[in-house]
């Protein structure tokens, strides 16, 4: 599927980067500035901004676009930004904008995405490059079908970027998760589609960036798009998240790419990815599992009820057991993981 696209660039990996919104010429020209030859091959930043709650800063908007002129033209980088309606496309690609990009909120909606793609059509721009984000919930069909529409349209210059996924499981240190499976899915569907990674969005907290963009790479993904900002505590939209373009380009040189070429190879880095993505979906859990064990130490504590409970100790192993067997693992080699758990747990609710 989507087998004969244009590569949207010559470089692997390619780096965006940028603030995550245009706020004014000073900041938007000093970013690009600072990053100018310093091994990003794009520069980006929003100038409409999609909001979850009405009343924050929504963007400049198209004032924002002559900035960004200035910031090709200072810098030698192509400029990329966001774009969700027709009077974007129209105003992007008049202002001289040279990558658009999908945000999630918008790939989310397939009415929103067709427009999108008739407009670059009727504006007979289908040689822009356009960037798909995924869509805010894992699923990859939506975003496939987003690809699709502007593919339909005549597009072929086109990318998709992994920002991950909102989720409600309390304990997660990410702001959008990444179940890596979607965009490997992605991958596999679409082998011609290249898919960058945007950890800033994922992590949503700065210290995180780093760990997730290194993941990104030796997963054998093509790319990264990072959130900077000159002053990011002040940011107007995500400041948790961007790092300065300092902390970046030291990000970028300390970056490990893998080269190999072999097929085998490269999956073998891929499958082991995911394997420490599941260990760390391990590590988590069983952190989260000790929090709650303290927390009814302390009841237990304040009841006078004695720590070891059997009855329940016993029905907490057959249910693991059984429930292991359902999901094709040995119930015994579950009762001994279970026994450890239960016996850390009794010596944290011991202290
Ligand atoms: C952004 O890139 O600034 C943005 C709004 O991203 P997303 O659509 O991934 O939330
Ligand atoms: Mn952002």
């Amino acid at each position: 599927m989507l087998d004969d696209l244009v590569p949207i660039s010559a470089h692997h990996p390619l780096i965006i980067a940028g603030p995550c919104s245009a706020e004014s010429e000073d900041q938007v020209l000093g970013c690009a500035r600072q990053l100018a030859g310093g091994g990003v091959h794009i520069f980006r930043a929003g100038v409409w901004k999609p909001r979850t709650h009405p009343g924050g800063f929504e963007g400049m908007g198209a004032t924002a676009l002559p900035w960004m002129q200035q910031a090709k033209a200072c810098s030698g980088m192509p400029v990329a930004t966001e774009v969700a309606t027709p009077e974007h496309v129209v105003a992007a690609l008049d202002g001289g904008i040279d990558v658009l990009w999908l945000g999630a909120r918008t790939t989310a909606n397939p009415f929103a995405v067709q427009q999108v793609a008739d407009s670059i059509a009727a504006h007979r721009r289908t040689d822009v490059a356009v960037l798909v984000k995924n869509p805010v919930a894992p699923d990859v069909e939506l975003w496939l079908g987003a690809l699709q529409r502007l593919h339909r349209a005549g597009v072929r210059r086109l990318a998709a970027v992994h920002r991950g996924f909102a989720t409600t499981a309390c304990g997660s240190i990410y702001r959008n998760d990444p179940q890596w499976q979607i965009p490997i899915e992605l991958k596999r569907r679409c082998p011609a589609l290249p898919v960058l990674v945007d950890p800033s969005h994922m992590a949503g907290r700065r210290h995180l960036v780093p760990e997730l963009a290194q993941q990104a790479l030796d997963m054998g993904f093509d790319g990264l798009m990072v959130e900077c900002h000159p002053d990011p505590d002040r940011a107007l939209s995500d400041a948790a998240q961007q790092i300065t373009p300092h902390a970046l380009l030291a990000l970028l040189n300390r970056l490990t790419v893998r080269t190999a070429t072999s097929s085998g190879e490269q999956q073998l880095a891929l499958l082991r990815s995911l394997i420490d993505q599941c260990d760390d979906d391990l590590l988590q859990a069983l952190s989260r599992r000790m929090q709650v064990v303290r927390q009814i130490g302390q009841l237990k504590r304040e009841a006078a009820m004695p720590i070891v409970q059997t009855h329940r100790y016993d029905q907490v192993l057959l249910h693991r057991m059984a429930r292991a067997e359902a999901l094709g693992l040995p119930p015994e080699f579950v009762r001994q993981i279970f026994q450890l758990v239960h016996q850390e747990a009794v010596a944290q609710q011991l202290h």
